[in-house]
């Protein structure tokens, strides 16, 4: 199936350049002989710092967002070419924070999705319903729609680039995490959904990430799922007392 567990670290808007670069290299040497593939997203300010530590080792570089234009006047956003020039390989697009806190759409998404992708990155595109879209029975309409929308016009040679973190708005950073059971059942669907539109290998290949309060006691029931191929971790990962068991989970 060539499929393998993926762990990410996204660090939101935490820590110094002093505290990444610690953390960063705290990281290399825990994880230097972990099994599964990693990558840590700290913020844009800490990205040249922790890149020229991660250089070279197992720990992929995250950017947590992207501007959708690739230069021009648009004060206070980074564009996907100084990310690159910074050594960042994979940008977390459409994460919640992003969607609802600064209101951003499908379409908004769907655009940086297609530009990150042309320029050679990694995309993770996060999806994922709110409580009361659960609660309105809601979870697969929400999903498909983000998928699909946030997937428009991504060639199926794109899509080898491209993995899916699937994590429920109301179970971020709030200790509540999906059932090993629940938080599957929309995996499998995601991916029936990826099947629909870009055939069924393709569907199998795809790296389907969990977010959402994933932590050292919960990462091994969580993985063990069949369409669980990973997490990715927001407060978690901000320590190597949390994270590294998560990363190393068995
Ligand atoms: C996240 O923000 O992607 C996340 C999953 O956060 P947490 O692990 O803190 O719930």
């Amino acid at each position: 199936m060539g499929r393998h567990y993926y762990i990410a670290g996204n660090w939101k808007m935490h820590k110094t350049r002093t505290e990444s670069a610690e953390l960063a290299q705290a990281l290399v040497t825990e994880l230097k002989d972990g099994k599964h593939e990693y990558l840590v997203a700290p913020s844009f300010t800490n990205l040249e710092t922790v890149s020229a530590i991660v250089e070279g080792t197992n720990i992929r570089l995250g950017a947590q967002n992207c501007a959708c234009e690739e230069q021009g006047a648009h004060t206070g956003e980074v564009s996907v070419l100084q990310l690159k020039d910074l050594g960042v390989q994979t940008i977390i697009i459409g994460h919640s924070e992003r969607r609802h806190t600064y209101k951003e759409d499908d379409a908004l998404i769907n655009k940086k999705v297609k530009l990150a992708l042309k320029h050679g990155f990694e995309v993770i595109l996060c999806i994922g319903e709110l409580l009361e879209e659960r609660e309105a029975g809601k979870v697969e309409e929400v999903c498909e729609r983000q998928t699909v929308k946030g997937l428009e016009g991504v060639s199926a040679e794109d899509l080898a680039n491209v993995v899916i973190a699937y994590e429920p708005v109301w179970a971020i950073g709030t200790g509540k995490t999906a059932t090993p059971q629940d938080a599957e059942a929309v995996h499998a669907f995601v991916r029936k959904v990826i099947a629909r539109l870009y055939g069924n290998e393709a569907a199998q290949k795809l790296i389907i990430q969990y977010g959402g309060s994933v932590k050292p006691d919960n990462a091994a029931q969580l993985m063990a799922m069949e369409n669980i191929d990973g997490a990715l971790v927001g407060g978690a990962s901000l320590k190597t007392d949390t994270f590294v068991p998560i990363a190393k989970f068995s």
